[in-house]
């Protein structure tokens, strides 16, 4: 289906009578629908886009630059109704959900304040809940019409810095690419298309991923005849900014045939995830780099393919295999590369043999299958892994290194449901355990929380890799470093609040007995009263008590006399 038809299908399917749809579209996609309005009053300048690799997850919305600054008026896209007040210390942090009239949701997220009347709302709620997280509706309904404030432009959440995360979702919650809207946001530039990955797969179908060949475009590579799987670094920049955002739409075209093609106009919560597998997950775990999967892993559910292939593509013997690859950015702008494969008769096969970094014993493997429930135990440890984990088939392992260190296995194979490790507790104790997983440079990159049940500890995980099982015996600590009291600015109180290991779970704050309200902001390990609550004696000394806990259930407390001013 070409471009402007498979967009029209889209449009009219998903938001017939929201916007209308211009018969005389141009290339560009941005130009193709009215009906919103900018989110900002400020130029548009994207630092994210909707479609790139984030995390373990394709971003489902636009990041706008605010100039490095918050509280830009954040405007009402269209006439909506609030139906979801989304408060928490991590994630979208401040989040407004605003629903259209024809069912499709508008969401603004990172935001640093509300409008007015949704924070009086929001005030009396986290009051009567006694709780700083909130995710609930307005009981009476708050409307908002096209271009009045909602809020304010922030830096809330897991934001790395202040920006507007803006998404656009169907009737279904699905969120769709915004720029489908005539946002003035522009893009001259077309994407980045880089050097080809060719990952061999040998007889039983397991790619060796120890044996990538990496070619530059136009170039010709000489190559093992055999099953491969084909990837290819793709980017995309836009206008205005330097920020690595993501591709649209990728065509491939072998010996003159397409072979694969996907583009993102929706996305799915529910498997969006799968992302992991879309990727070739060693270089986006690595590197951060962008390189795309021609054909999807088995176990991948996304609904982006037009063109999924059947089977994996073969490079005969004496023979040229030819690649095209065909980028789109959501703009129109085009870029196109070209790759040769010439391959070679095997003398002997590469059988993948590599297990990775952790070669240590005793060590088990096994062949793991997407369909099937796989098992392994060494030495009084076991993994488990769900059916439907492996998004292909892999080689799974366990090594036991020691009594409190171990590698699950393979490291650079992603996983689509978590697996569960179980071991004795070390030296009989069962409280305080995490497990930390280990980069290869041996630092922290990342710590789960471990159960324990009759002298039998567990952990899950997403992600394989080296583990070590540490005690988190040291509780958050709360106050300013070489504080003895809270810091008192302009009326608000604020405690500095940090745990080393597991992390912090929860803060609470307490005056003269009485519940109040602490903001809890995580990454600037602050927790703060707000003056302005008025749940204080303005001149008067009170009884402050403040309590924070970490994720293993360890408690720190501080209490004594404040004087608010
Ligand atoms: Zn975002």
């Amino acid at each position: 289906m070409p471009l402007k038809t498979c967009l029209f299908v889209l449009i009219s399917l998903v938001f017939a009578g929201f916007s209308s749809f211009s018969q005389n579209a141009s290339d560009t996609l941005h130009s193709s629908m009215t009906g919103l309005i900018a989110p900002l009053g400020i130029p548009l300048v994207l630092s994210g886009n909707f479609g790139e690799f984030r995390g373990n997850h394709f971003h489902t919305g636009l990041d706008f630059k605010t100039q490095g600054r918050e509280g830009f008026p954040v405007l009402a896209v269209a006439n909506g109704v609030v139906t979801r007040v989304k408060v928490r210390p991590g994630g979208y942090g401040n989040a407004l959900y605003l629903k259209h009239q024809d069912g499709a949701t508008s969401v603004y997220a990172h935001l640093s304040l509300y409008s007015r009347e949704i924070e009086s709302w929001l005030l009396r709620r986290q009051y009567a809940s006694r709780s700083f997280g909130v995710d609930a509706c307005p009981v009476t309904p708050v409307y908002f019409t096209q271009g009045d404030t909602i809020g304010w432009s922030g830096n809330s959440g897991s934001s790395g810095g202040p920006h507007l995360h803006f998404e656009m979702r169907d009737k279904h919650q699905k969120p769709v690419n915004p720029l489908q809207w005539d946002l003035a946001i522009f893009d001259s530039r077309a994407p980045e298309v880089g050097r080809l990955w060719v990952v061999p797969v040998d007889s039983r179908g397991l790619e060796n991923r120890d044996a990538v060949v990496k070619v530059n475009k136009g170039d010709t590579v000489t190559h093992s005849a055999g099953f491969v799987h084909l990837c290819v670094e793709a980017k995309d920049r836009l206008d205005g900014a330097s920020n690595v955002c993501g591709i649209y739409k990728l065509e491939v075209e072998i010996d003159g045939a397409v072979f694969s093609s996907y583009s993102i106009d929706t996305l799915d919560f529910s498997v969006n995830k799968d992302m992991n597998a879309h990727a070739y997950y060693p270089a986006w775990k690595s590197s951060k780099s962008q390189v795309h999967r021609f054909a999807p892993l088995p176990g991948n559910r996304l609904d982006i393919y037009q063109k999924r292939p059947a089977e994996n593509l073969m490079i005969s013997a004496g023979e040229t295999t030819s690649i095209q690859v065909k980028c789109w950015d959501a703009h129109g702008n085009v870029t196109s590369c070209s790759y040769s494969i010439y391959g070679q008769i095997n003398s002997k096969e590469s059988v993948t043999t590599a297990i990775h970094s952790a070669d240590h014993n005793p060590k088990k493997t096994v062949a793991a299958l997407p369909n099937r429930l796989t098992e392994l135990s060494v030495d009084g440890m076991s993994v488990v892994w769900p059916k439907y984990s492996f998004y292909s088939k892999e080689t799974a392992s366990l090594s036991v290194m020691g009594v409190k260190e171990m590698a699950v296995g393979p490291a650079d194979a992603p996983l689509a449901k978590p697996f569960t490790l179980t071991l004795d507790c070390p030296a009989g104790e069962c409280d305080y355990w995490v497990a930390e997983r280990r980069n290869e440079k041996g630092k922290r990159a990342g710590v789960e929380v471990c159960e324990c049940e009759s002298t039998k500890l567990t952990f899950s995980s997403s992600k394989m890799g080296i583990y070590h099982l540490i005690q988190d015996t040291v509780p958050p600590r709360v106050l300013p470093k070489h504080s003895a009291s809270p810091i008192m600015e302009n009326g608000d109180l604020i405690f500095h609040v940090e745990d080393a290991l597991s992390g912090v779970s929860q803060v609470s704050g307490f005056i003269d007995d009485q519940w109040v309200l602490f903001h809890w902001d995580p990454k600037r390990k602050t927790a703060m009263y707000h003056a302005s609550d008025l749940h204080h004696i303005s001149g008067g000394t009170q009884t402050v008590r403040f309590v924070a806990q970490d994720e293993v259930g360890l408690i720190s407390e501080w209490s004594g006399n404040v004087t608010f001013p």
